[in-house]
Formats: C-alpha cells, structure tokens, sequence
C-alpha cells in the first residue's frame, strides 16, 4: 500500500510526515541511541508500516544502538525482536502498527518515550513541541484546547492541518494515516 522509504530520506520525511508521537521517539533515538521496548514497538512497527524494507530497518536501529551498546549487542540482544516484528521469527506473525487508540491508551513509565504527546506530555513540553512544528501562538491554542477537553486526535487533527496548512476532515485515527495523508499532501 505504502511506497518503500529509505535510510538516507528517513530525517527529512519524519520532518516533513511523522506525527508528534513518532518525531518524539525518532528525535530521540537519534539523541540517545537507545529506545526502551515500549518505543522500539511503536516506532518500529510505523517504520515497517510507511515502507522500510526489513534489511534497512536493521540498519538503521544498528547505526544507532551500536553507539550505545556496540554492534554484537545489538546483533544479540535487539535484530531479533526487529525481525520478529517483521514476521521473521517465532510464529512468523506479520505484527500491525499501533492504531492510535492503542497509543493514547498505552501507560509510558520513567524513561519511555512511547505513548501520545498529546495525552502524556505536560502541557509546557507539548507547547515547546508544537512550536518546533512551526504552529503559530493561535494555532498552538487551539491544539491545547482540544488537549483540555482529552479530545486528543483532534488536537492531532488540528496539527496536521497547521502543519500542512489544509484540512483534514477524515480526522487522524492512525499514525501511519497521518504519514500517509501528508504525503498525497506533499506529493
Ligand atoms: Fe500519534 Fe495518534 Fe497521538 Fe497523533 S493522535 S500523536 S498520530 S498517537
């Protein structure tokens, strides 16, 4: 459904496409070089979801965890939890990226950088977010005011069309929707 995607385009695109909730555990693992599991499913699992084929998904978490935890770990200990996201291990399950429904219900504890920006940020942290989108005072307002009322895809809804300056009447159910409605944007 989803055309490929590849390493080299991956900052520009999580730039241009990733909802809040995916930019946060990408900009993070390129931060820290480590995501806890919560955030490799949720983030992996939306990789595998806009088309990252399975040998550059292992490339890409490589590059990053091995400055963590050097390259046999990662071999040992983090490319088969990958694979088996990809239905390449154990009962060879092809594992779907989360909905957001399972996101905003999701309980990230100390250290995690899974969940819904928009229901598990403080409120200060979710503004200085929004304005590293490029959201206006006004829009940014309207974002916390769905926030407010736990309206929390809308508030997703109403970044979405800040960001890409249309509207979204559909509204934003999935994070690999939000990727791929910004792309027919974009294109
Ligand atoms: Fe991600 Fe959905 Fe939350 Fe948007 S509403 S940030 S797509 S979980």
């Amino acid at each position: 459904e989803f055309a490929e995607i590849s390493i080299k385009d991956i900052d520009q695109i999580a730039k241009s496409s990733f909802p809040l909730c995916m930019r946060h555990l990408f900009e993070k693992l390129r931060e820290d070089h480590h995501l806890k599991h919560g955030g490799r499913m949720q983030l992996g699992l939306f990789l595998k979801g806009v088309g990252l084929k399975l040998e550059d998904a292992l490339a890409f978490w490589k590059a990053e965890f091995s400055q963590r935890v050097g390259s046999e770990r990662f071999d040992k200990e983090y490319a088969y939890s990958i694979r088996h996201n990809y239905g390449r291990e154990g009962k060879r399950t092809d594992y779907t990226p989360y909905s957001c429904q399972k996101i905003i219900t999701s309980a990230p504890g100390v250290g995690d950088h899974h969940g819904c920006p928009y229901r598990h940020f403080s409120e200060e942290n979710l503004r200085a977010a929004l304005g590293k989108m490029g959201l206006s005072n006004r829009a940014v307002e309207d974002v916390m005011d769905k926030v407010r009322n736990r309206h929390y895809q809308l508030a997703c809804t109403l970044t979405f069309e800040a960001v890409h300056g249309t509207s979204c009447d559909a509204g934003i159910n999935h994070p690999n929707q939000y990727f791929s409605d910004s792309q027919k944007v974009l294109q």
